[in-house]
C-alpha cells in the first residue's frame, strides 16, 4: 500500500486536504507526521514542510507540493534527493485569471485615481485610454502566465511576455531570456510577475527593472514575496516611478502586522489570495503520481531539478 505523509506549516491546512485523500483516493493510506505508519511513507505532500520532517522518513521516493510553486519545499533541508512534483490545476489559471484582470483595470481604468479622489469630495475624470495603448507585459509564460498573457490579449491590452524559452501565442508580442529582457521592459505600463522563485529569479523585481517602465508604471506581483526588493520598491514609488504595486505574496506570510508594506503609499496587499487549487484536485493530482510511481510509469509535472521549477 502506498502511504502519503502530510507535511505543512500551517496546521489547519492538514484536515481539509486529509479529508480530500480520503474522497478522492481511499486506496491511499494518508498520515500526518506523527503518526508511526509516517516511517513508511512513499510519498510526502507539503506546503512549507517544517525544518527536518523528511529526516524521519526514510522511504520517501517523491517530494509533491501541494501548490503550483515548489520553492517552499526547500523549507526543509533535510528534504532527500528524490523527484519532486507539482500541482497544476485548470482553476488556478481561473483564479489567477480574475486576479490579474482585476488589477489591470484598477490601474488602467484609474479606479486607483478616482477612489482616493472620493475620499477628498472630488469629481474629476481622467482621460480614457484605449486598451490598446496599455502596454502590459507578463514574466513567466508557463502555466499560469500564458493563460494571463491570452486573456489580456484577447481583452485588447497591448501584451508582452517574457520567458527563459522562447514561446509563441497568439496576440502576445514573447520575448526570452536575459538579452531580450530590456525589450521586454521598455516602457511597459504595468508588469505582471508570474515567475517561479528560483536563483535565476530572486530579486527581478529591483530598481533597474522599475527604472526600465515607463513613467508612473505599475507592478503586480503574483509570484513569491523574494522577488521583490522592497527598498528599491518603496523609492520607485516615492519618485513617482511607479505609481502602484499590488503584492499577494511576501516573503513571510502572514505579513507582520508591524510590515512597513502595509501603510506604503501606492501599495495594495492582497493575503496570498490571487489562486488556489482546490483540496480535491490536490489530492487527486498527488495520488495519480503515487500510482505511477507504484507502477513505475513517468510522473506528471515533474520539477526539473536543475531549473528548479
Ligand atoms: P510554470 O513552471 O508553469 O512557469 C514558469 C514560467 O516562468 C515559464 O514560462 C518559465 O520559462 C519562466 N521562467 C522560469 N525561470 C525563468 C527565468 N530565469 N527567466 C525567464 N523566465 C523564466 O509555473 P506556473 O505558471 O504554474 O506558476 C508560476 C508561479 O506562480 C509559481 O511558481 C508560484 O510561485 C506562483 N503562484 C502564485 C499563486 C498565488 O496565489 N499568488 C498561485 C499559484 C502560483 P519557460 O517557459 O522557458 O520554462
Amino acid at each position: 500500500m502506498m502511504t502519503v505523509v502530510l507535511l505543512a506549516n500551517d496546521a489547519t491546512l492538514l484536515g481539509p486536504l486529509r479529508e480530500a485523500f480520503t474522497r478522492q483516493a481511499p486506496e491511499l493510506r494518508v498520515v500526518l507526521a506523527d503518526d508511526p505508519a509516517a516511517i513508511h511513507a512513499q510519498v510526502a505532500a507539503c506546503w512549507y514542510p517544517p525544518a527536518n520532517s523528511m529526516a524521519r522518513l526514510p522511504n520517501l521516493q517523491l517530494v509533491h507540493s501541494v501548490a503550483a510553486g515548489v520553492d517552499h519545499l526547500n523549507s526543509d533541508p533535510s528534504r532527500p534527493d528524490v523527484p519532486a512534483c507539482r500541482v497544476v490545476d485548470p482553476d488556478h489559471r481561473q483564479g489567477m485569471t480574475e486576479y490579474v484582470r482585476w488589477a489591470v483595470l484598477h490601474f488602467h481604468r484609474d479606479f486607483d485615481r478616482v477612489t482616493a479622489q472620493q475620499r477628498q469630495n472630488v469629481w474629476q475624470r481622467h482621460p480614457q485610454r484605449p486598451a490598446g495603448q496599455y502596454k502590459v507585459g507578463v514574466m513567466g509564460l508557463g502555466s499560469l502566465g500564458a493563460a494571463i498573457a491570452s486573456d489580456l490579449a484577447g481583452a485588447g491590452y497591448a501584451v508582452r511576455g517574457w520567458a527563459r524559452s522562447p514561446r509563441q501565442l497568439p496576440g502576445v508580442a514573447c520575448h526570452h531570456g536575459e538579452s531580450q529582457f530590456n525589450a521586454f521592459l521598455d516602457g511597459l505600463d504595468m508588469l505582471i510577475n508570474l515567475l517561479p522563485l528560483t536563483d535565476a529569479t530572486r530579486g527581478v523585481l529591483c530598481a533597474s527593472t522599475f527604472a526600465s517602465l515607463a513613467l508612473g508604471a505599475v507592478i503586480v506581483n503574483g509570484g513569491r514575496g523574494q522577488h521583490v526588493l522592497v527598498d528599491d520598491l518603496e523609492q520607485a514609488l516615492t519618485s513617482g516611478q511607479l505609481r502602484g504595486a499590488v503584492l499577494d505574496v511576501f516573503e513571510t506570510e502572514p505579513l507582520p502586522v508591524d510590515d512597513r508594506l502595509w501603510q506604503m503609499p501606492g501599495v495594495i496587499i492582497t493575503p496570498h489570495m490571487a489562486s488556489a487549487a482546490s483540496h480535491d484536485c490536490i489530492a487527486r493530482q498527488v495520488a495519480e503520481n503515487a500510482r505511477r510511481l507504484a507502477n513505475g510509469e513517468s510522473l506528471n509535472n515533474l520539477v526539473d531539478p536543475t531549473l528548479g521549477y
